[in-house]
């Protein structure tokens, strides 16, 4: 018989500060921790249902309201599958008035999905269908969710695919459509004139960048993209000059890049070209020892 237990916890985010009072059995009572202020503290329990909330407080409406806020779960085994944890769960309170308030946010575990105890209608998002299950109308509402709409990125084509793979549902010709219009999209973003002006300004100004330097890795991503879009691209007469400086710049880029590897694969060269010559005297050694060593143990069994 486990007896109830009422406490106060508490989801500090910064500036904001609410609660959420939820009713914990002494076992759960004794996995939270108290924290400086005395306010304890969710992020051992794993998940928390709505079952369990009392009432929570606000800080924007600025009071207590009875019940549970709503519910959100997403369970991701391919993002988070770390040890136990395979997704996580928020307490959300009138989002859209509130620009997305959470009230309290806390990991789900394995042994929660496994347990049994999160209802189907609170999961936003379950890669592997061990909530809710995967059904064809599930997989192709989303995928011509993108397709009207272009919305989403490949994230989300992904997750359909992976629904698809898990249930053993053939959706490769609408996956590849989606992924067509997803690049359709990206294409477009170029063909603006003022996206182009933006990429062939910054690339002028930094460079196409060097190392492992955020600047650099950022760069490198956009002139990577530019080159794959160049087939499409239709350049207005007033970014001519703009982009024809650009083009240089990643020419040269990759030209050096180019005699870079070409340097590396003759000095790999070299040292496999000295690795095999070892090994030949390598071979050599030891056939000699291997000789004279027959020579010694003819002398020391003769019959033998
Ligand atoms: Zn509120």
């Amino acid at each position: 018989m486990s007896k109830q237990v009422t406490t106060n916890l508490y989801e500090s985010n910064g500036e904001t500060l609410t609660w959420v009072k939820v009713n914990l059995t002494p076992e759960e009572f004794a996995l939270t921790q108290e924290d400086q202020i005395g306010l304890r503290r969710t992020h051992n329990l794993g998940y928390i249902g709505p079952a369990k909330v009392i009432n929570f407080y606000c800080n924007k409406c600025e009071k207590f309201i009875a019940g549970s806020p709503e519910l959100k779960v997403r369970l991701d085994f391919e993002k988070f599958a770390m040890g136990d944890l395979v997704g996580s769960y928020y307490f959300v309170h009138d989002p859209e008035e509130h620009d997305l308030r959470i009230i309290l946010s806390g990991p789900i575990l394995r042994g929660d999905v496994e347990g049994g105890i999160i209802k189907p209608e609170y999961v936003e998002r379950d890669n592997l269908g061990r909530v809710v299950p995967i059904t064809r109308e599930r997989i192709s509402g989303i995928l011509e969710n993108i397709l009207q709409t272009g919305k989403n990125g490949p994230e989300t084509v992904r997750e359909a695919e992976m629904l698809a793979e898990v249930a053993d549902f053939d959706f490769r010709e609408e996956i590849q459509k989606a992924r067509e219009l997803l690049k359709q999209r990206g294409r477009l973003d170029y063909q603006n004139p003022e996206n182009l002006r933006e990429v062939f300004e910054n690339i002028i100004q930094f460079g196409v960048g060097e190392g492992d330097s955020e600047e650099g890795t950022y760069m490198r991503e956009v002139a990577s993209t530019l080159r794959r879009m160049l087939p499409y691209l239709r350049i207005p007469e007033e970014l001519v000059l703009d982009a024809s400086k650009t083009l240089e710049l990643m020419h040269s880029w990759y030209c050096e890049r180019y005699s870079g590897i070409e340097q590396e694969i003759q000095e790999k060269r070299e040292e496999i070209e000295e690795l095999e010559s070892d090994k030949k005297e390598v071979s050599q050694a030891a056939t000699g020892v291997h000789n004279f060593l027959c020579g010694l143990r003819r002398r020391l069994h003769p019959s033998a």
